[in-house]
């Protein structure tokens, strides 16, 4: 599938008084916490691709004092916990971050991630967030607090092949419009590599 994807820094409380106004449907609240890999055959930060191992547990660590739901799963887990494996190709438009993306979900990510660590991959970051999922107008908008770099808001969607990116793209810019915010503004640079620049 084809992601398409903008994103830019925004101060969540204006965004999200906008989503109430529009009506966006509010979804779920997760902590994701992204190890991203190097491989061992290519350079990932010259390719543009990504290999990552997320973990997302549900509700966010900051939820002070409660005990999380699932706490008391069977097997000794203490947070219920989802592991996805994403595989992201090279941005293939100047205007978003759009790209082939790969994701499935796996029953082990300790064991993902030996899998990975076997073949030569090794871990090159980890980036954790808080993100809030709301749908408009068919899209999804992400409100990621993210860990040592602040709030951003992503609007994405799927096309299904490369005729619809542009279309797709000018709905997410329109979504951006209709929650206050200026599509020029957008950033094309990853979470990682902003990290990566904020430690240079
Ligand atoms: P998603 O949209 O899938 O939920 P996200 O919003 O948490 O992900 P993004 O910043 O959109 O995070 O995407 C992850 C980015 O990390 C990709 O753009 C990828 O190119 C970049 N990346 C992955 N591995 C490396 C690396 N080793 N060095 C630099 N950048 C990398
Ligand atoms: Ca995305
Ligand atoms: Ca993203």
């Amino acid at each position: 599938m084809i992601e398409v994807e903008v994103k830019l820094r925004a101060a969540h409380e204006a965004v999200r008084a906008a989503l109430e106004a529009a009506d966006a449907e509010s979804k779920k609240r997760l902590t994701q916490v992204d190890t991203y890999y190097d491989a061992p055959h290519r350079d990932f930060a010259e390719t543009d691709e990504a290999l990552r191992v997320r973990r997302e547990r549900n509700p966010p660590s900051s939820d002070s004092g409660a005990e999380p739901a699932g706490s008391d799963a069977p097997g000794g887990h203490r947070f219920e916990e989802t592991v996805k494996v994403t595989y992201k190709g090279p941005l293939i438009d100047a205007e978003s971050k759009t790209r082939a993306e790969h994701e499935t979900a796996v029953a082990d990510g300790d064991a993902a991630a030996a899998i990975f660590d076997g073949l030569g991959f090794e871990q090159a970051a980890v980036v954790e967030k808080e993100r809030e999922y709301f749908v408009l107008d068919g899209y999804t908008v992400t409100l990621d607090r993210v860990d040592g770099l602040g709030e951003f808001v992503e609007v994405e969607a799927e096309a299904s092949e490369s005729a619809d990116v542009e279309s797709v793209r000018d709905g997410a810019f329109e979504v951006l419009r209709r929650l206050g915010l200026d599509p020029d503004e957008q950033i094309r640079t990853s979470y990682l590599g902003l990290l990566l620049e904020d430690a240079e």
